[in-house]
């Protein structure tokens, strides 16, 4: 990158604004964050800005609008679209959250907290566990995802079905708008009928309409226990009657409700030191339960899973099943159902699909799909596994055996996500279920929306955006 006056003089005044602490130009330290956490992207900024609080961040963009830089904001970089990721032109700005770490309140009356955007999510939950008190929302890279980064991509996870995905439990946003301006909506309306709802823009605009600085969340009471029951069936059909069965008889207590094809489990065990299968023979398709309980005075979720599980195996709507007995079996069928992607990824090559299609159409789709794509691209596997009881899968179409990891993905892996695509804009979905569009899909974005729908997206953007500094490219071609 070329330090030209024009940039030193950017750079005095970021350092005026941050101090040493908050700014980085050094290549050495920023290199890290400038690759995607899939590897896909790697891009070039001008500096590292680390900003310690919202005063701070709002200077900095106030800075940014006069002299139309651009931003990438970036919390753990633990995004899947390289949507945290800058272009290579070297000309953005890095927003990092990492310094801005205060859980500013926890309301155990109100059942909410007040978390600033670098809180890890793993912080978070240990923090308001030792209130008694449990945030709803847990995905496999709780170790890095930050509260910015989970509102920016309306995240989702293995609780959605009970507790929906971010946008449901998210109560107020602080954030700093893309003239520098600070937007002050953390406190807690239940009703609040002021006209278009800006906390609902925000979330999942992936850092394009401005930086969340602080959020409230919504939070339930802890869990008095749980089970994790694994069961073994036919087809995707059988597991979706038997997720109607547990809604009728056990309502709230089912909490996740995840598919796994046998091939999954294979690879799984293949793979995966210390993983073994649950149950004693194979079967085509196999889902995992989670029951819990967080009202002491309600049934114990082992007692649900024994009466249900004896009534699905009467009505034949499964095979065989298995109930854990204890917290560390009850982790081990989860690290079955979360160490799948490595296990893929250990296999070869795939094109990974994050859809999503109306609930009650996702078990017909998984197998018409399948049928489709691989009749199209004689020798693939398609793997579809997820989160059944949300509609959304990971469609994972599997390279033939063979096939050259450099080359496959593009020739013939982009003609097969377009037909997957298609597939799912045909069915009525999304073709980004939860992760969100970044800069990878942004161009099927563009090419599979509704014109009116693209349209307003775009107007949203100008209009909150119209130098264009945030965020570029992601989302929205303009
Ligand atoms: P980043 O990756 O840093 O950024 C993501 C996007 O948000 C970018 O566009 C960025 O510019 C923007 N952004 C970040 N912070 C802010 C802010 N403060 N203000 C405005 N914009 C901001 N996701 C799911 O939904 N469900 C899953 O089940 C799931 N499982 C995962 C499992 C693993 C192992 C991993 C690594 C990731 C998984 N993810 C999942 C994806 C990822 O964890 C989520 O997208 C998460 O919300 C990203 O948070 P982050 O802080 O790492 O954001």
């Amino acid at each position: 990158m070329t330090i030209t006056a024009t940039n030193d003089s950017l750079i005095n005044r970021l350092q005026g604004i941050l101090g040493d602490r908050g700014l980085s130009t050094d290549p050495a330290t920023l290199a890290p964050w400038l690759t995607d956490w899939r590897g896909r992207y790697t891009g070039a900024a001008l500096a590292m800005v680390s900003p310690a609080n919202r005063d701070e961040l709002a200077a900095v963009v106030r800075l940014a609008a006069e002299t139309g830089t651009p931003i990438v904001p970036q919390g753990g970089n633990s995004g899947m679209v390289g949507g945290a990721t800058p272009d290579t032109s070297g000309t953005a700005l890095l927003l990092s959250t990492r310094r801005m770490q205060t859980i500013r309140s926890i309301d155990s009356q109100a059942r909410t907290v007040i978390a600033d955007a670098g809180v890890i999510l793993q912080t978070l939950h240990e923090a308001v566990a030792k209130q008694g008190l449990r945030f709803p929302l847990t995905l496999g890279g709780k170790g890095s995802a930050t509260v910015g980064g989970l509102v920016s991509t309306n995240a989702g996870g293995t609780q959605v079905l009970r507790h929906g995905t971010m946008r449901a439990l998210v109560d107020g946003i602080e954030a700093v708008l893309p003239d520098g301006s600070i937007y002050n909506g953390l406190v807690t309306l239940k009703k609040d009928n002021r006209g278009y709802d800006l906390k609902h823009l925000l979330i999942g605009a992936e850092g394009t309409l401005g930086i969340v600085t602080a959020a409230t969340l919504r939070l339930v009471p802890a869990l008095v226990d749980r089970v994790v029951v694994w069961a073994g069936l036919d087809s995707p059909m059988a597991a979706r009657q038997l997720l109607l069965l547990l809604e009728d008889r056990a309502g709230h207590a089912v909490e996740g409700f995840e598919i796994v094809p046998q091939r999954c489990l294979t690879n799984v065990i293949r793979h995966i030191p210390g993983t073994r299968a649950p149950l004693a023979g194979p079967h085509p398709w196999h889902v995992l339960i989670e029951l819990v309980r967080d009202n002491p005075a309600a049934l114990p979720p082992e007692q649900i899973a024994e009466d249900l599980m004896a009534h699905a195996l009467e009505r034949g709507l499964i095979n065989d099943a298995a109930i854990s007995v204890n917290e560390a079996q009850a982790e081990a069928f989860w690290k079955l159902r979360d160490s799948i992607s490595e296990a893929e990824r250990a296999e070869g090559p795939a094109m990974q699909h994050d859809i999503s299609v109306p609930v009650a159409a996702m078990p017909g789709f998984i197998v018409d799909a399948g049928k489709s794509v691989e009749a199209a691209f004689p020798g693939v596997e398609v793997a579809a596994f997820g989160h059944l009881g949300d509609g959304n899968v990971h469609f994972h179409v599997a390279a033939p055996s063979g096939a050259d990891a450099s080359l496959w993905p593009d020739h013939p892996g982009k003609a097969i996500s377009a037909l997957v695509h298609n597939l799912v804009v045909e069915a009525g979905g999304s073709i980004s279920a939860e992760h969100g569009i970044g800069q990878m899909k942004r161009d099927e974005l563009a090419r599979l929306s509704d014109p009116p729908r693209l349209a307003a997206l775009t107007a949203i953007k100008q209009a909150l955006d119209p130098k264009g500094i945030m965020n570029p490219g992601k989302l929205i071609a303009l």
